[in-house]
């Protein structure tokens, strides 16, 4: 049976996003065995971003600085916001390398099953961003879920009421990279047909 101090800790690691007790129970034994490689740089990593990270002002990414890196650099374009999500959104599409603008951190989405309403966004920060006159594209870059849809048109039917001449705009949905119509449920191919373009 595991002491206190181990119990605690497996406590913890069962809250962890996708774990639970049989899995926290594991990641506890393998840190302990692994203390020097893997137990003692994960404590000082979790103390440095304790202390360092914070919430950038301005669009509401993660960094050590606010305004954010994104936000403090000059060779982003801050006429071109990408609404996000989560934070998580925002670092896939770093990774991709393809936008070059500024983004906005809604929080999450509206879900009337969640009690999320738009109040509990940051809906009001981005229409304030927006309404100086200096942004000239929002794209609304939610996840194509039912929820992400539904809010994406809320926060489009917000932007155009600013009277601010904003194009609104969002990703399109349809075929992956590499995907095969034959693995594809109907909505995306539905989706698909109906976005399709001129090669
Ligand atoms: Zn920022």
């Amino acid at each position: 049976m595991p002491d206190t101090d181990l119990q605690h800790l497996i406590r913890l690691l069962s809250r962890l996003p996708g774990l639970g007790p049989r899995s926290g129970r594991r990641l506890a034994l393998h840190l302990i065995k692994k203390r020097e490689q893997l137990l003692l740089p994960l404590l000082e990593a979790l103390r440095a971003t304790a202390e360092n990270v914070r919430t950038c002002g301005v669009c509401g990414n993660l960094d050590t600085r606010d305004p954010c890196s994104i936000c403090a650099d000059p060779r982003r374009d801050d006429h071109i916001l990408c609404v996000v999500e989560d934070v998580a959104d925002l670092w896939a599409l770093e990774r991709s390398g393809a936008f070059r603008g500024t983004y906005h951190i809604l929080g999450g989405v509206l879900s009337a099953l969640d009690g999320i309403t738009p109040e509990d966004l940051h809906i009001e920060r981005l229409l304030r961003r927006c309404s100086g006159g200096g942004v000239a594209e929002v794209i609304l870059a939610m996840n194509a879920t039912v929820d992400g849809q539904t809010t994406a048109h809320y926060v489009a039917s917000r932007l155009q009421a600013l009277g601010q001449n904003i194009r609104v705009t969002g990703l399109a949905h349809g075929v992956p990279m590499g995907g095969e119509l034959d693995y594809l449920d109907e909505g995306t191919l539905t989706t698909a047909l109906a976005s399709r373009g001129v090669l």
